[in-house]
């Protein structure tokens, strides 16, 4: 269902930038597709949602996300750049793409989200009908059904990557790199959580992957979430990640040489090019699993240290980490470290993870 327009890019691409496009529709786009002089095939499914299929593709089904945090730039910019190059043909792809926007309208707020963390609300956490998925600007059809945008959006995205794995034979290679940046600073300043995968081995591969651009701490999980990336692993087989890659900043103020090496990763991923790697060592790596989590009991809930520390920041055993009305958390381990406090959470969410080393001795492959 090709449109008019095949050797040309549809007028209101005529900048071939979709990210501005997508801000300028932030609820909703009809689908429309189109072919590149190179045979590029682009198919527009919604705001934000676009699938790009090379005349011929290799077996690696790749989608990339940036935005399920409006605020967290720098990978939506990257991303941009991207499709940028791949709709001014400067940029020659050889695998399939699905590129997705996650949260435009908080985006345009310069906000995390409006309402609903969309981080928290994916593998059907979102409590969508399907029947309300119809065609439809988003943010009509959640106030026609009293949910958030976000919830919508979640339940749509889902759809989305579900098409782009399942429209090829089964046995293919799946990539779903969810690319945010954090609140706050890290003593590791890129890092990756990587989903539960109820006792599948962690692939060698894509730590190494990772670590040749300077990803090489991660935060291996052992219970299911309600994240994008656990949703890809989970329900698609995918290798998925949720990629943090630096302090969150707004639209334009990113220093993007520290995230070369990051975007040169992709652009190579995507259009075949070779990517040396080292052969996998765990002593290359820091690798932490989560010792446990501290949940926003009450409003009284407060953090007992600098608002501006450091993720993966340790202390001292004894050393109280945050009060609850009636609890006080304390340090129980050595090692233990901090990781995403957020004091800011809705009441019963997670306040912030206490994370220890592990090793994976016997269990990757
Ligand atoms: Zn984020």
């Amino acid at each position: 269902m090709l449109s008019a327009l095949p050797t040309a890019l549809p007028q209101v691409l005529a900048d071939a930038d979709f990210l501005a496009f997508t801000l300028k529709h932030p609820d909703f786009y009809p689908a429309t597709s189109f072919v590149l002089n190179n045979g590029t095939k682009c198919e527009i499914w919604d705001t934000g949602v676009i699938c790009f299929t090379p005349d011929s593709y290799g077996n690696n089904d790749i989608v990339l996300s940036s935005g399920v945090h409006g605020n967290e730039t720098a990978p939506i910019e990257i991303c941009a750049a991207l499709v940028k190059d791949i709709l001014q043909e400067r940029l020659q792809l050889a695998e399939r793409v699905l590129f997705l926007f996650g949260n435009p309208a908080a985006m345009n707020a310069g906000l995390r989200e409006i309402k609903d963390n969309m981080n928290r609300f994916f593998s059907g956490a979102h409590q969508i009908d399907p029947a309300l998925l119809a065609k439809a600007p988003v943010a009509q059809q959640a106030e026609a059904a009293g949910v958030s945008f976000e919830k919508l959006r979640c339940a749509r995205l889902e759809q989305y990557v579900s098409r782009f794995y399942q429209a090829m034979p089964q046995g293919r290679n799946r990539a779903l790199y969810d690319l945010h940046t954090a609140i706050r600073g890290s003593k590791f300043e890129k890092f990756a959580v990587y989903p539960y995968l109820h006792g599948k081995p962690w692939s060698e591969q894509q730590l190494t992957l990772w670590a040749s651009c300077g990803v090489n701490t991660f935060l291996l999980m052992q219970t299911p979430a309600t994240t994008f990336s656990y949703y890809g692993a989970n329900e698609h087989n995918a290798h998925a990640f949720t990629l943090e890659l630096g302090k969150a900043r707004p639209f334009g103020q990113n220093d993007h040489s520290r995230f070369a090496d990051v975007a040169l990763l992709l652009k190579k991923l995507i259009s075949g090019d070779m990517i040396s790697t080292k052969a996998f060592a765990e002593t290359d790596f820091h690798l932490f699993e989560v010792y446990r989590a501290i949940n926003k009991q009450t409003e009284a809930f407060e953090l007992c240290f600098a608002a501006d520390i450091e993720n993966f920041t340790q202390f001292a055993p004894g050393t109280v980490l945050a009060r609850d009305e009636g609890v006080e958390y304390v340090v129980e381990q050595p090692g233990e470290a901090l990781i995403f406090p957020n004091a800011k959470v809705a009441i019963g969410q997670r306040a912030m993870l206490m994370v220890k080393p592990i090793s994976v001795a016997g269990r990757t492959a």
